[in-house]
């Protein structure tokens, strides 16, 4: 077993009262390593250490841009070497599947790389003005916000990790880090990482523990200038109202309940294996999952009949053996999903595939549900309104495009949503109305470093990648140059 600890200013430190908690294997029940908690206090000692790197030492924000475009490149390189340790390790903190989590530390890589070269673009502008007060030039510079908190989930530890550290270190912020506290170990490795890679002392500091205690920490206290979330509303909203404390920057990824719109022209066997991948990808934990789907009338029974049949043949079993389903995170959100089924039958809705605990042969010691499927859902249903973060999808039907509009629409989120039809003028006509920051047509959840990610409504405030995700991290200053020094003449007495 391994034990692990704390990142704070350069050294990996024990947390102040000792204690620690275990990062279990939620595909077999097994302890994997034993991983020292941090106390508030830590969390105050890693927030100082960013501030004195920042405001005193100042090597990592004052570094040439270039050669702290090379630093990421060399971090990108080391994550490549390690990528087989790194997506082993989410695979059993985690659950997920082997190939999946190898594809989220693929992205990481590209992720770092993006970033890499995006620093070494230009940006801001250069406006010729005459304001009455003479002629002048303004441009913008952008600068590093300062001390940036970053608290991630646990649905893609590395991932969700790589989307906030590469864009904000590129910009030159210092970090304290927080994951999620049921997984922690790639990012753990993530850090030894960073300091193979030789980042300066104070720079990057890694703190794990309750979110309740630290991670209220890190979103209130006054020396932090930026906490950027990735997480549920609810917190998301406790983060909001503790930033507000020296009114921080404040960037929020939260949840979704995303319809995926299917309209009776679409190609069906498409549609079909997009809405697979839209909720059963990564066990349905997914931010952006596809959980409404919102079919046509007429094309619902065969619909139906093509999804229970591939969800029914799924594989589901220990990550490392790469099925098409792995385990639920843990046993306590296991417990929630499978308390959001049972909801679902007692509301009435037609259960058509799944709807149990999957404990066959080796998964009876493990947290597994089956894919499933709830047919003739209402609005009033809690399936229907709540986020369940599981395998587990409602279906509607609509007979006008006005009413799939308006049943997509009918959410207090607004993450992600599909449309699938033949008809293009339709697909963007349909796609525009969808208050939804990420959307798809005739595809379902591909994401990529270049284009930006986040809410609309409920579901946060602010993007992450893309040129916006650098810009989270940047401050934007207005330099305002008079080209005709000399007397102004305003006040002539
Ligand atoms: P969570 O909100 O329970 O926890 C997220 C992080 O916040 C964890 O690190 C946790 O320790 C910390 N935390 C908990 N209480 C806190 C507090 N009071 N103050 C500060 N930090 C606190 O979410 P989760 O269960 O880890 O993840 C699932 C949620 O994340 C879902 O709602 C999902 O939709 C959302 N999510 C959103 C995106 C996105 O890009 N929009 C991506 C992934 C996950």
């Amino acid at each position: 077993m391994m034990t692990k600890k704390l990142f704070i200013d350069g050294a990996w430190v024990d947390g102040s009262e000792g204690k620690t908690f275990q990062s279990i294997n939620p595909a077999t029940g097994e302890v994997i390593a034993e991983v020292a908690e941090a106390t508030v206090d830590d969390a105050r000692r890693a927030i100082a250490a960013a501030k004195k790197s920042f405001y005193e030492t100042r090597e990592w924000r004052d570094m040439d841009s270039q050669v702290r475009g090379d630093m990421l490149l060399k971090i990108a390189d080391a994550i490549e070497a390690n990528k087989d340790e790194l997506a082993r390790l989410d695979a059993i903190d985690m659950g997920k599947p082997l190939r999946e989590a190898e594809c989220d530390i693929d992205d990481g890589i590209h992720c770092y790389r993006y970033y890499a070269s995006l620093i070494k673009a230009p940006y801001g502008g250069c406006y010729d003005v005459n304001s009455g007060f003479g002629q002048m030039h303004s441009y913008t510079v952008h600068e590093p916000v300062g001390v940036c908190a970053e608290i991630t989930p646990w649905n893609y530890p590395f991932l969700m990790g790589a989307w906030k550290m590469a864009p904000s270190l590129a910009a030159g912020n210092s970090i304290v880090f927080k994951p999620a506290t049921v997984c922690v170990l790639s990012n753990i490795k993530m850090f030894e990482i960073f300091e193979e890679c030789g980042l300066p002392k104070g720079v990057v500091n890694l703190v794990m523990g309750p979110g309740g205690t630290i991670g209220d920490e890190l979103a209130g206290n006054k020396d932090v200038d930026m906490v950027t979330f990735t997480g549920s509303t609810e917190v998301g909203q406790s983060i909001m109202r503790q930033a507000a404390n020296n009114v921080k920057k404040v960037g929020l990824e939260l949840g979704g309940k995303s319809p995926n719109v299917i309209f009776a022209d679409a190609d069906l066997d498409g549609a079909v294996e997009w809405a697979m991948v839209g909720i059963f990808f990564n066990q349905g934990e997914v931010c952006s999952a596809g959980s409404r789907i919102i079919i046509e009338e007429s094309i619902h029974d065969e619909f139906v009949k093509r999804l229970a049949k591939k969800a029914n043949a799924m594989t589901i079993g220990n990550p490392l053996d790469n099925p098409d389903m792995g385990a639920m995170v843990s046993e306590s959100h296991m417990n929630k999903v499978l308390a959001y089924i049972e909801k679902g039958k007692a509301e009435g809705a037609t259960l058509v595939c799944g709807g149990e605990r999957y404990t066959e042969g080796e998964c009876a010691k493990g947290c597994f549900i089956r894919p499933t499927i709830f047919d003739n859902c209402t609005p009033d249903m809690t399936i229907v309104k709540e986020e369940i973060f599981g395998p587990v999808v409602t279906i509607q039907t609509f007979k006008t495009e006005e009413e799939a509009i308006a049943m997509a629409n009918d959410t207090p989120y607004g993450l992600a949503g599909a449309v699938f039809t033949a008809d293009g003028t339709r697909a963007l006509r349909v796609i525009k109305e969808i208050r939804a920051g990420i959307t798809w047509i005739n595809c379902y959840n591909p994401t990529f470093n270049e284009a930006p990610w986040g809410g609309y409504k409920m579901s946060g405030i602010g993007r992450e990648l893309g040129v916006h995700g650098l810009e989270e991290y940047q401050e934007v200053k207005q330099i305002n140059i008079n080209l005709t020094p000399g007397v102004l003449g305003w006040y002539e007495h």
